[in-house]
């Protein structure tokens, strides 16, 4: 079932059950109000400044900037959020939101449980109790993500259907809303799902952008030529790229994680080899195999390891307003090493393809050109896989 709310382009809509539309029509309605509420916004605000650590440094990074010859580049913090990653803007959000509307019990999705462990934390800090599907592979996976989520007062449920991995845990936790919606919010962790999922998450991450834009002007007193960001979903890239998509100069690129190669069938990269379909909710492009089924998809960043990306990202690629660049495992693990080695700063491996992007453009632009990268998390929790990616073991 459809509308026209929530379209971008052809893209987005609401393919869902009937049972689950009273659950995304309260979740609009609410949110069309809180929005535009003055106390909604003011403690949100709270939340991102005083418990997050907003905003975010953008940080001119000189060592690579001169080491790379070209462009002045400039690396967005997100990094040093609460958490470690841009997810808690989303969270705080949709949590706040969730307890304005009265709900008591937050459940969420979770692939490398990134997103699981941010939204047991809000879930703790506003009393709330919180379930957090996952799938069976991941939770072997990622077993330390699933002692913080324990830690922090959340159930976690191993999802074993399917392959046991995040598309799976996105079925489940849907059916677990449509279940029980009186009590409970689900907190999509990415711009994707049913309308209004891609908006909310959208809104909430845009304070990256917004943040980018008064600090860059402040510094450069000029908007950026290039804002890279890394695409799972999309919420750190469209969160990035919101503030600056009515500004034509500023060129938005997204970094798809290609895996081993977009010309093998180990990749995540959706708009590289993706197709138009309908999934979890949205039409979008998604990985299909032959039949239309959503293909197994591959990266060595569990955070990007998703078959499908938001709507407004397959609209912007649609219209060429942002363009989408395909980073290999192996550039990435190099961009990982270089930021750690030049800035003494150790990125996620998603944000990592970002960082490829940029060093492979940097040295042909002029001096006064200048690239705004978002580090959408730091590397900690990926040191222990990017050593044995190089064939050195360490114990965790
Ligand atoms: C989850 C995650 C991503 C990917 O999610 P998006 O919705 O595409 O932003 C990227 N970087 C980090 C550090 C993550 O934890």
């Amino acid at each position: 079932m459809s509308n026209s709310r929530g379209r971008f382009g052809i893209h987005g809509g609401q393919y869902i059950t009937e049972t689950l539309m009273n659950a995304v029509i309260e979740l609009e309605k609410a949110y069309d109000f809180y929005k535009n509420d003055a106390d909604f916004n003011s403690e949100l605000t709270r939340l991102f400044n005083e418990y997050a650590g907003r905003p975010s440094r953008l940080y001119y990074a000189e060592r690579m900037t001169q080491d790379l010859h070209g462009a002045k580049i400039y690396l967005k913090r997100e990094d040093l959020n609460h958490t470690g990653a841009h997810k808690i803007n989303n969270v705080l959000g949709q949590a706040l939101l969730a307890k304005k509307m009265g709900k008591t019990r937050l459940i969420a999705e979770t692939g490398a449980g990134q997103h699981g462990v941010a939204t047991a934390t809000a879930a703790a800090l506003m009393g709330m109790s919180c379930v957090v599907f996952m799938g069976e592979e991941d939770t072997k996976r990622q077993a330390l993500n699933v002692y913080k989520m324990r830690l922090l007062g959340a159930e976690v449920v191993s999802v074993k259907s399917g392959t046991g991995t995040l598309k799976d845990a996105v079925s489940q936790a849907m059916r677990e809303w449509t279940s029980r919606i009186s009590d409970t919010h689900y907190c999509l962790g990415s711009v994707m799902g049913p309308h209004p999922f891609p908006t909310i998450v959208r809104d909430f991450q845009a304070v990256i952008s917004r943040e980018i834009k008064s600090q860059i002007l402040e510094r450069e007193g000029k908007l950026p030529d290039f804002v890279i960001a890394c695409v799972g979903g999309g919420s750190n890239a469209i969160g990035s790229f919101w503030h600056f998509i009515n500004d034509a100069s500023v060129k938005l690129i997204g970094c798809e994680a290609a895996g081993k190669g977009v010309d093998t069938f180990e990749t995540a990269a959706t708009i590289a080899t993706g197709r138009l379909g309908i999934f979890h909710g949205m039409k979008s492009y998604f990985c299909q195999d032959e039949y239309g089924q959503i293909a197994p998809v591959y990266s060595i960043s569990a955070g990007l390891d998703y078959p499908g990306i938001g709507p407004e990202h397959a609209y912007l690629h649609d219209t060429g307003r942002a363009e989408y660049v395909p980073v290999t495992d192996d550039e990435a693990v190099q961009a990982f090493e270089y930021l750690s080695r030049i800035e003494g700063i150790i990125p996620a491996i998603e944000s990592a393809h970002a960082v490829f992007h940029a060093m492979k453009i940097a040295g042909k632009l002029s001096r006064e050109k200048i690239i705004v990268i978002t580090i959408s998390g730091r590397g900690d929790k990926d040191c222990a896989a990017i050593a044995r990616y190089r064939g050195e073991n360490i114990s965790e």
